[in-house]
């Protein structure tokens, strides 16, 4: 079953108030068009888009698309008509002539999610259209030429209808062809009612998040939404400092007469760092992570552990906004490895080293870093949610 999606951008966004297309409004750092694009090619069922624009906006569109995540799965940009009805016409042209489902889908909808667009789909294969609805939640009022209420009518028996709109290709293609040039349709569920009867409905869970952003205030809801929220976490070690061991800070093999006792490098600055950021996620402590009754941990490079803890915040849909690590240590003097030291955890953690400090201080030969029998760190990190 072959799938096609027409996106229609063709607006000019006034409503917004923005005075450019409302399509190319960022939100947390991807524009509407972008995210919508992107979750319906994410979606995994849809193997190709017609994405219809306003011809004044063609090279911004045709600069965002070339950013999409699958650009591929885009087969044409086409310019809109005079009215919406011949605008999602001219992007249902565009698909390929063997399309079997069609959807017609809104570019200011990037709330749309993967079970929308299934149960669209699903519903257009076994009864020739599905149309996205909601049950209406409102008391809704019919009023007289003063605009007084004069009836309240049984909301039981509407929906109000969203997009993705999703339809056998031949027949919605037919229903435009055919349309008188009534161009009183707001949806394509309207023509496909006049020409082929009845419209059927499909419901999935988030479609009444699926809001189509209009005014200034939609827009700036929707920034919220994918705003990057922010974490953060703190953490502690104390390492015991000993002869014949190496003294590893940071991933740096510090010349000394003694080293840090430990399981694994006894990397304490590392350790402190580790904890922050699992910290920060709520994800438990590298204790929990790594135990030290575990064998494959025995003298294993913190560097190696940080990389691990970084894999599993990913996986989480976390990343570090940036960290501060303070090594209280009375000797050796750190003052000339921290670059190197802030370098190696950017490196570990592929950001840039602009995300990373590492400061030291002495404690003025005060207590048990100060007699020099140990080397503690604190650390701080901010973990920023990824993209969605
Ligand atoms: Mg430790």
């Amino acid at each position: 079953m072959k799938v096609g999606c027409a996106v229609v951008a063709a607006g000019k966004g006034t409503r917004a108030g923005l005075g450019y297309n409302k399509a190319l409004y960022s939100l947390g750092g991807r524009s509407v068009l972008r995210r919508t694009l992107d979750a319906l090619a994410g979606s995994g069922l849809i193997h190709q888009i017609a994405l219809v624009m306003n011809p004044d906006d063609e090279a911004v569109f045709r600069e965002e698309c070339a950013r999409l995540g699958e650009p591929a799965l885009l087969k044409a940009i086409v310019p809109g008509g005079a009215t919406r009805r011949e605008s999602a016409y001219h992007g249902l042209k565009a698909l390929d002539a063997d399309t079997d489902i069609a959807l017609i889908h809104d570019a200011a909808r990037p709330f749309v999610n993967m079970q929308i667009i299934q149960n669209v789909i699903n519903d257009a294969a076994q009864y020739g259209s599905g149309v996205i609805s909601c049950p209406v939640t409102d008391t809704i009022k019919r009023i007289d030429e003063r605009g007084e209420a004069v009836q309240t009518v049984d909301r039981a028996v509407l929906r109000s209808v969203q997009t993705p709109q999703a339809f056998a290709y031949s027949r919605i293609l037919r229903a435009h062809e055919e349309w008188p040039g009534d161009d009183a349709a707001t949806d394509d569920a309207y023509l496909y009612e006049k020409r082929w009867g009845s419209v059927h409905l499909s419901s999935a869970p988030g479609a009444e998040k699926n809001k189509k952003l209009t005014t200034g205030e939609d827009m700036r809801m929707a920034s919220m939404h994918f705003a990057p929220r922010l974490r953060i976490g703190t953490g502690y070690d104390v390492h015991r400092l000993v002869e014949g061991r190496r003294l590893i800070l940071c991933g740096v093999d510090i010349p000394h007469d003694k080293g840090l006792l430990g399981h694994s490098d006894a990397d304490v600055a590392l350790h402190a760092l580790m904890d922050a950021m699992l910290g920060a996620a709520a994800l438990g402590d590298i204790g929990k992570l790594f135990p030290d009754s575990d064998e494959q941990y025995r003298g294993i490079s913190s560097i190696e552990l940080l990389k691990r803890v970084s894999a599993a915040l990913s996986e989480k849909g976390y990343r570090l906004n940036n960290c501060d690590i303070t090594i209280v240590c009375q000797r050796p003097k750190l003052a000339p490895h921290i670059v190197r030291m802030r370098q190696n955890i950017a490196d570990a953690l592929k950001v840039d080293m602009e995300q990373i400090s590492v400061k030291a201080t002495t404690t003025e030969h005060l207590g048990f870093e100060g007699e020099m029998l140990g080397i503690s760190a604190q650390a701080v990190a901010l973990l920023e949610t990824v993209g969605e």
